[in-house]
């Protein structure tokens, strides 16, 4: 199966490919993500967050992209879903965080020149991943990726570590860049460092560019794939119907299916 702009998040392509979003969604919860993929199920998220990142994306992609974006979202982003009567608040933001970025130097001089989201895909101890990277420069051997948070310093807890993270880790980001970087290498045999450049949802907006070159970093990058490398088997069994997928038993979607089969012992309750 080809991968196009128009498939690529289509879920009949994510049977074919795993990508690191489908990925961390079933490391939360196996149950919700298999019945999402096969559209059985649809979770009740607010997509505010969604349209702000592609709003950016779109913007800094080409004139064409961020047109088709707002024509096609018009009745979420315009009051009334009237472009003649402005922005609806919660997308003013989106407005200042473009307008920060546009008129930084390293922002701009650093993502612009890039190819806009190009399709990778390529395979991890022989299973196939698929990924779309932002902004991707060959030549200078790096690529890009543009991430709204909303705020770039606030630590995030990580119950595996027990203690406050940055965002980067909290998302599994480091896993991003990492798949990305392989099938980067996989697909055009250059191997291309990653960048983040990331955009705050304060007033103002907080800006950074972010490496990923420390010492600590290249242990994030690796233990993500080998992460991958030790889950991903599981993860298609469940995909192809080999295995019965594993309910997480506190989401959206294990919630609406909870049905009570037993008692449960007060003390072994389980809580995060
Ligand atoms: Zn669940």
């Amino acid at each position: 199966m080809e991968l196009t702009q128009a498939n690529y998040y289509e879920h009949d392509t994510d049977f074919k490919y795993m990508s690191v979003s489908i990925f961390k969604d079933f490391m939360k919860c196996e149950a919700a993500t298999l019945a999402m993929l096969k559209e059985d199920w649809q979770p009740n998220r607010d997509n505010t967050a969604l349209l702000v990142g592609n709003w950016l994306h779109s913007f800094f992609e080409s004139q064409e992209a961020h047109d088709k974006f707002k024509s096609d979202n018009a009745k979420f982003i315009y009051k009334y879903g009237n472009s003649d009567k402005g922005i609806k608040s919660q997308y003013k933001q989106a407005d200042s965080m473009i307008s920060v970025l546009k008129h930084d130097e390293a922002f701009t001089n650093v993502y612009e020149p890039g190819q806009k989201e190009v399709i990778v895909t390529g395979k991890i101890d022989g299973y196939p991943w698929k990924g779309k990277i932002d902004s991707l420069v060959l030549d200078h051997g790096y690529f890009c990726d543009l991430k709204t948070t909303a705020d770039i310093h606030k630590g995030i807890y990580d119950p595996e570590v027990r203690h406050r993270v940055p965002f980067v880790k909290a998302y599994g980001y480091y896993m991003q860049m990492a798949v990305y970087q392989e099938l980067i290498k996989q697909q055009f045999g250059v191997e291309c460092q990653p960048f983040i450049f990331a955009v705050s949802k304060q007033d103002p907006p907080d800006k950074m560019a972010i490496d990923f070159n420390s010492v600590d970093d290249g242990y994030e990058l690796d233990g993500a794939l080998e992460f991958i490398k030790d889950n991903q088997k599981r993860v298609w069994d469940v995909m192809n119907g080999e295995i019965k997928p594993k309910r997480c038993g506190k989401c959206e979607y294990c919630r609406m299916t909870n049905m009570i089969e037993n008692f449960t012992h007060a003390s072994e309750i389980e809580v995060d």
